[in-house]
């Protein structure tokens, strides 16, 4: 019987894990295991998971919208995951327990490829992804960590589990992670005299992107954000949600197989427009 994998999410046709996981598992020789999407509304989320194990699956990467649901069904959960307070990696054991952990604290910092420390970063965005990027930067030694969200409430919950200051308005700062859905649209990424959509929705001008010396946008689609397209203009460093992907899915893989992930062939794989 096949080993199989999967990404839980709602929506989740635009994800880009499969193909890098099944990439992956060719490189791995590992011909019995596949991994495949799973939409799963938020209503069926608890019924689903739960089934999956019986199901054949071993494993599975969870998304938008379900990452603090995974962890609050998991039997098992990994200190970084409840610090967290979200998981986007489980694993399921033939005795029926649920095993959470969380990847994307690390393999956001992973792709980063440098160290936070005495960073002041600014996070945007109060999700689930957001939660992860504050503990992982205040865990490297960012500080301070600022969070801002559209929804002020949010971000200031979070600011107060977490450790960060919630802000009003991005602030200058070293290093800016977009942890927002902003920027996932197909519309052009290049700026106009006002400025672009994707940008005035982060409350971020053209040339205030130009001033973070790290940028890093979480939010991918085929030939980049606007975000990531104002950075790299002003030549700025900048980190490709893609990056991050194939880092967290990296790390989701060897906890599922025990092998080495091939990253760079991930990488590649996740940018590449071929297989689903
Ligand atoms: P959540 O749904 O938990 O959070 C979404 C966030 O986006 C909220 O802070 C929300 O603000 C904000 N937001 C949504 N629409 C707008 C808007 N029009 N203007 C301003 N803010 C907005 O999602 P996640 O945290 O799980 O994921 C966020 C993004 O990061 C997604 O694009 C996801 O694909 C990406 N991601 C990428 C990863 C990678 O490996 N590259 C890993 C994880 C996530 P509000 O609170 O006001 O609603």
């Amino acid at each position: 019987m096949k080993r199989r994998l999967g990404v839980l999410g709602w929506p989740v046709a635009h994800s880009r894990s499969p193909a890098m996981h099944n990439a992956a598992l060719a490189e791995l020789g590992l011909h019995d295991w596949r991994y495949q999407r799973l939409p799963v509304p938020p209503e069926r989320f608890e019924e689903t998971v739960r089934a999956l194990g019986g199901a054949g699956f071993h494993g599975a990467n969870v998304t938008i919208p379900h990452k603090q649901a995974a962890l609050a069904l998991a039997t098992h959960a990994s200190e970084t995951a409840r610090e967290i307070g979200a998981a986007n990696t489980l694993t399921f054991t033939p005795d029926s327990a649920i095993r959470a952990e969380n990847t994307d604290a690390p393999g956001l910092l992973a792709a980063l490829g440098c160290s936070p420390r005495g960073m002041h970063a600014l996070v945007l965005g109060a999700g689930g992804s957001a939660r992860a990027a504050v503990w992982a930067l205040r865990g490297a030694g960012a500080a301070p960590v600022s969070v801002w969200n559209r929804t002020p409430a949010r971000a200031e919950q979070l600011a107060r589990e977490l450790g960060a200051h919630a802000v009003e308005r991005p602030p200058e700062a070293e290093l800016l992670v977009n942890c927002t859905s902003v920027g996932l649209s197909a519309e052009s990424v290049e700026p106009s005299a006002s400025g672009h959509p994707a940008l005035n929705q982060l409350q971020l001008t053209f040339d205030q992107v130009g001033r973070y010396p790290h940028v890093i946008d979480l939010a991918y689609r085929p030939g980049g954000t606007a975000l990531l397209a104002a950075a790299r203009a002003q030549g700025v460093h900048a980190v490709d949600g893609l990056d991050v992907l194939a880092a967290q899915g990296a790390l989701s893989l060897e906890l599922w197989t025990g092998r080495r992930a091939p990253l760079e062939l991930m990488r590649r794989a996740a940018g590449s427009d071929g297989e689903q």
